[in-house]
């Protein structure tokens, strides 16, 4: 995608453009696998989703008047199978103690939603009071901590126990990003808001 809008932005400047794909299909990491299925069925098997903050891809699809359908992120009828448990949403939602995870007292029956949300909590409300000149300062000031860092020895508020980590990485699809940066990690909660 972002080479077939370089080449276009390039060849409206007036340039000649030529564009070479190293592989025999278009796409990249975009992927729709489209057989062997019943009729109509098909498997993303790369990017499947738009998230409402991706400003200029939403350009794209309005300049080029391209059809998008609502993605139906969860369901209570979704099956969890975590730390050898099996439930769905809805049972989880009502009782997440039901994982086992080994969280502190303070941290039973939340879900891991919940338990994200109040340890990064103190810096969304910052930043909501006045994004501008929030967002400049918590970069600065917190840009330094990996989420997984900023989760386990919380500057600003309550520090989650290793369990409690744990239920965020694997139920809200986080593993292996939890080393990555915190800011980046919370611009996508706080855009989400
Ligand atoms: C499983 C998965 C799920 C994802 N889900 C989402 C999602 O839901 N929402 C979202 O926004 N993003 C998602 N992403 C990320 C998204 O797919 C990428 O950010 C986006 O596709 C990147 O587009 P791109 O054009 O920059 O790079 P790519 O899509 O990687 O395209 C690069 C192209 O360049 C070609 N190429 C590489 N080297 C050469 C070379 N030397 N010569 C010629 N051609 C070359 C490659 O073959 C490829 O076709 C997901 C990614 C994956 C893998």
């Amino acid at each position: 995608m972002s080479g077939l809008v370089a080449a276009s932005l390039l060849k409206q400047a007036g340039h000649d453009v030529t564009i070479f794909e190293a592989t025999g299909r278009v796409g990249g990491r975009v992927l729709t696998i489209r057989e062997p299925f019943s009729e109509g069925s098909y498997l993303e098997a790369g990017a499947m989703r738009i998230p409402n903050y991706h400003y200029l891809v939403a350009e794209y699809i309005k300049k080029y008047g391209l059809r998008v359908n609502t993605f139906v992120n969860a369901t209570p009828n979704d099956p969890i199978y975590a730390n050898g448990i099996k439930t769905t949403a809805a049972i989880y939602q009502r009782n997440p103690d039901i994982l086992r995870y080994p969280v502190a007292p303070h941290e039973r029956g939340k879900t891991a939603e919940e338990l994200l949300n109040m340890a990064i909590k103190p810096v969304t409300d910052f930043i909501i009071q006045n994004p501008r000149r929030n967002w400049e300062i918590v970069i600065k000031e917190f840009d330094k901590y990996s989420m997984s860092f900023f989760l386990q020895y919380n500057p600003v508020g309550v520090s989650l126990s290793t369990g409690a980590i744990e239920s965020i990485k694997v139920l809200m699809g986080l593993e292996g990003f939890p080393e990555l940066s915190f800011s980046g990690h919370t611009s996508g909660t706080y855009a989400a808001l």
